[in-house]
């Protein structure tokens, strides 16, 4: 089922084994309590945070050195207390269809005794790029058709490690001005920006970690810095319904919905906060999500699982329950990964799923998997090691609600 085609080797274990703090990925409040702790007076630092900011997040640069306008003086204290390194790259590799997949190596915090891993992964089209990224280590909730929710460790992930995950693959595809494109640069979009989308449907619930998340994506979106517009950005939940009010009028990103059955007995299963947050609860959050309109449309993800709820009696419900929501609909072919107990529909099952969301107005339904041969669609994500076990493990039983930990 799934043919490793033409992986990249590991990168080497590159990165300088630093215990500086890097100051890549931070917010302006994070660069601010930087320059402050190494004595800039409180008069310089809003200016001293914009020459920061557009030397990290329009330039790219990976040294302070570089930054011309910032005095020699200060330069060489930033460097003696700080880095601008990025995240860890454990391993890179290359889909044929020129997905990317990094798996991440994050700075032990706290109490941990292994250096956490996430992934990260960017899915070229001819004209947009965008960029899958992660929101916690692991995720804390258990859908039994997903990878990630199998994974024992979990942490949120901090501002500077989100981020993180977009200057690395910037990095890592060329996508700052002036740089030069990777030798095997095949696939990338036409356009001048290689990353012009970003979606939170990584590891992790991205509401679960709500405070880190908005202050990653105000740093994403900024236009004096990264400029990623607001509409390009798509926050994935699988339903965490009092957050969900809170998101759209504090982020004004778009949303996408982890919705995956029209019936609670069914979601309790696949997407088990339906229990706490039922279908009702959950659709009634979505029409009252701020700025709704044509134009801007709730996505509904819909993963088509054999056997489970891809029947026309099911399409038709999806329709019904989607009535007078600006929507669009998403049909995910299920990605496998090793231990699953489900399977994917047949093709013709989703194309006669599709007719019928399809007759009642909605376009393009399916999600072409991307990246399939490195395991680099929804919902495979998680660190090698923990896949390796995974390998190992016999299947689930079917009564099981599917957490492997
Ligand atoms: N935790 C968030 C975002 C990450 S998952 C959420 O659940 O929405 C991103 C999307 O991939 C979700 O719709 C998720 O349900 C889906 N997904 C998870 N495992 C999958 C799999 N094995 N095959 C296809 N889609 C999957
Ligand atoms: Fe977590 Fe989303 Fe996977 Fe569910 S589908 S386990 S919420 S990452």
């Amino acid at each position: 089922m799934i043919l490793v085609l033409d992986t990249a080797p590991a990168l080497a274990p590159a990165q300088p084994n630093t215990a500086k703090p890097t100051l890549a990925g931070r917010d302006r409040d994070g660069l601010r309590a930087a320059l402050a702790a190494v004595g800039v007076p409180e008069r310089q630092l809003r200016m001293r945070v914009n020459q920061l900011w557009g030397w990290i997040y329009v330039r790219g640069v990976t040294a302070f050195e570089q930054m011309s306008d910032v005095s020699k003086e200060l330069r060489a204290t930033l460097a003696t207390a700080y880095s601008l390194d990025r995240l860890e790259i454990v391993e890179e590799q290359i889909s044929v269809d020129g997905t990317r997949k990094w798996l991440l190596r994050l700075p032990i915090r706290g109490h941990e005794v292994r250096a956490p891993e996430i992934e990260c992964v960017y899915i070229p089209e001819i004209d947009r790029g965008t960029l899958c990224i992660s929101s916690q280590v692991g995720c804390t909730l258990t859908c039994s058709f997903c990878h990630t929710g199998t994974q024992k460790l979990v942490r949120n992930l901090e501002i500077e490690e989100i981020v993180g995950q977009i200057l690395l693959a910037r990095d890592r595809i060329g996508d700052w001005p002036g740089a030069v494109p990777p030798g095997d640069a095949r696939l990338l979009p036409e356009g001048d920006r290689k990353i012009t989308n970003i979606v939170l449907m990584g590891m992790g619930e991205p509401l679960y970690n709500f405070a880190n998340v908005k202050a990653a994506m105000d740093v994403a979106s900024d236009g004096e810095g990264l400029s990623v517009s607001k509409r390009r950005i798509t926050l994935s939940t699988s339903g965490v319904v009092p957050e969900i009010p809170r998101w759209g009028a504090e982020s004004g990103t778009m949303l996408a919905i982890s919705l995956h059955a029209v019936r609670n007995d069914l979601r309790d299963e696949l997407v088990p906060i339906n229990k706490r947050y039922p279908i009702g609860e959950l659709i009634a959050a979505c029409r009252d999500y701020p700025g709704l309109s044509n134009a801007r449309r709730i996505t509904f993800e819909y993963v088509m699982l054999k056997g489970i709820n891809d029947s026309l009696d099911d399409a038709r419900a999806l329709v019904r329950l989607l009535k007078n929501i600006p929507a669009k609909i998403n049909l995910i072919p299920f990605n496998p990964w090793p231990g699953t107990r489900y399977e994917c529909s047949e093709w013709e099952e989703i194309e006669r799923f599709a007719a019928v969301i399809n007759k009642a107005g909605y376009a393009s339904p399916v999600r072409t998997p991307r990246g399939r041969d490195i395991l680099a669609a929804c919902g495979q994500l998680k660190s090698s090691s923990e896949r390796l076990r995974a390998v190992d493990r016999p299947s689930q039983p079917a009564n099981e609600s599917g957490s492997g930990a």
